[in-house]
C-alpha cells in the first residue's frame, strides 16, 4: 500500500444549516451535488471513490461561499466522521 492509497475514498456532506443554496456546487459538479426542493444542496452520493471525484469535491469544498460543502478522507469506518473543512 502507498501513501496515495487512502487518497481514493471519501464521504462528502452538506451541512445544511450553512448552505445557503447558491447552486455553485450543482453547477461545478452536478454529477456529485443537487439542489433539494429544501432550499440547499446534497450530495448525490455520500461515498467518493477514485482520485478524480476526490479531486473535484475538494474543488468545490473551497468554492463554496459557506463552507458547508464537507469533505472526510478515507476508508468509512462506520463510526462518527471527521470532516476534512
Ligand atoms: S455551493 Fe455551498 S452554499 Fe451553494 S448550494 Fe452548494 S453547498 Fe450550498
Amino acid at each position: 500500500m502507498t501513501s496515495g492509497d487512502r487518497e481514493t475514498e471519501a464521504t462528502v456532506r452538506v451541512d445544511p444549516r450553512l448552505c445557503r443554496g447558491t447552486g455553485l456546487c450543482q453547477a461545478m459538479s452536478p454529477a456529485l451535488f443537487r439542489l433539494t426542493g429544501a432550499g440547499h444542496a446534497e450530495a448525490v452520493e455520500a461515498r467518493l471513490t477514485g482520485p478524480e471525484a476526490l479531486e473535484t469535491a475538494r474543488s468545490v469544498a473551497d468554492c463554496c461561499p459557506m463552507g458547508a460543502v464537507e469533505l472526510t478522507v478515507g476508508p468509512s469506518t462506520g463510526g462518527p466522521d471527521r470532516p476534512e473543512r
